[in-house]
């Protein structure tokens, strides 16, 4: 291993383009060609280390192992479920801390849930992300480094990272640009086509406008959670400043424009959001709309009070949204044994949420 400064001042290959590694690789004196046996090396084998580009001279390789790396999220925990969940904390270079987590499903998806900012600016009260604050925007690049990782280590043991869904901390709107940066890489780098990626809103009206226009065929999740304004704005203060008016205004506009559905998130809290009456109010209000719901138990969270729904009442719940045309799946958390989460890791185990 480096010392810190001389890793510091080694170039990340994954920060850059064809045309940024070509300029690299013939900056240390290489033939062209090697750009793109260094390209497939990366993404499509996905090795880990420059030892492994086998097919390179000794001496590219000690070139590149002195003046480059493969990434820069430094691990410093890592836990394993007995569901198979996989979570990461990683560090940042200026020692915020985020996290991401592989989930592996029976039909053999791989789906990694990352992380689009260091803590959270929105403040959702049932949400450990949100109770810890704002850190800072991440890159495009440590976006994407995320699940760069998952695939890597997914390729060391002949298998491939599947879906990617942007559940985890942060508020991916809030870090627009970065974000879709990341989605695009995705999708060129590692392959992963846009129906298995989804983002996760907590409902800013105007970017998902903006995201309806960008022709992509990525999936669109908002979190919803409250019917009423009032409610919702105690739970969710963003919801001050884009009403769930305007929120379905723009949901309406990103299915007339895409004619992709979207997909509700509603975390069911006892008492809260879980009876039959609330379920009528949302059936009536996405009734005709192309969408579908996940119902999430919440799960629980050190400074909020509210405890999940009861089964029975979910059952109910969704029988009652059945009823409005509206179909909805029971999500169930995933990594409970790790406290895999900021309250985002959880996951679909029916096959009802797209992307997941
Ligand atoms: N900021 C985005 C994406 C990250 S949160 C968003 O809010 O949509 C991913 C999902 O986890 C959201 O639907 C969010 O409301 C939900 N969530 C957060 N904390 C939760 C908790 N404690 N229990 C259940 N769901 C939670
Ligand atoms: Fe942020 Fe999403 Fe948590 Fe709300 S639920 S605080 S938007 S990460």
């Amino acid at each position: 291993m480096d010392s810190g400064a001389a890793n510091e001042a080694k170039v990340n290959l994954y920060r850059l383009n064809r045309e940024q590694l070509d300029d690299f690789v013939t900056g240390l004196g290489e033939a062209g060609f090697r750009t793109q046996q260094i390209w497939e090396w990366m993404y499509s084998q996905r090795v880990e280390r420059f030892d492994s580009m086998t097919n390179l001279p000794r001496a590219t390789i000690g070139k590149l192992k002195a003046k480059a790396k493969l990434g820069n999220l430094e691990l410093v925990a890592n836990q394993q479920s007995r569901d198979g969940t996989e979570k990461r904390i990683f560090r940042l270079s200026d020692g915020q801390l985020i996290e991401s987590v592989l989930m592996p499903y029976a039909d053999a998806r791989m789906t990694a849930c990352i992380s689009s900012q260091a803590g959270c600016a929105m403040g959702c009260v049932f949400c450990a992300t949100g109770q810890m604050g704002f850190g800072r925007n991440l890159t495009g690049g440590e976006i994407f480094e995320q699940a760069m990782i998952f695939a890597r280590e997914l390729a060391a043991r002949g298998e491939r990272l599947s879906n990617v869904v942007f559940m985890g901390m942060g508020e991916p709107f809030h870090n627009y640009d970065a974000s879709l940066d990341a989605v695009r890489r995705l999708m060129t780098r590692l392959g992963i086509g846009a129906r298995h990626i989804t983002v996760s809103t907590v409902g800013l009206a105007p970017q998902i406008r903006r995201f309806a226009d960008e022709g992509l065929q990525v999936n669109l999740a908002v979190s919803l959670h409250q019917t009423d304004d009032s409610r919702r704005s105690e739970l969710m203060p963003i919801n001050k400043r884009w009403a769930i008016n305007e929120l379905m205004e723009a949901c309406r506009y990103y299915a007339e424009k895409t004619n992709r559905r979207i997909t509700f998130e509603w975390a069911s809290i006892a008492g809260e959001n879980d009876t039959v009456e609330e379920a009528h109010r949302l059936g009536r209000l996405l009734a005709g709309l192309l969408c579908h719901v996940n119902i999430i138990p919440l799960n629980p969270t050190g400074r909020y009070g509210g405890a999940p729904a009861q089964a029975a009442s979910i059952k109910s719940f969704s029988r009652a949204l059945q009823g409005h045309g509206v179909s909805s799946s029971v999500r169930v958390r995933r990594g409970i044994d790790i406290d895999a989460g900021c309250g985002q890791l959880i996951t679909a185990v029916s096959n009802g949420a797209p992307g997941l």
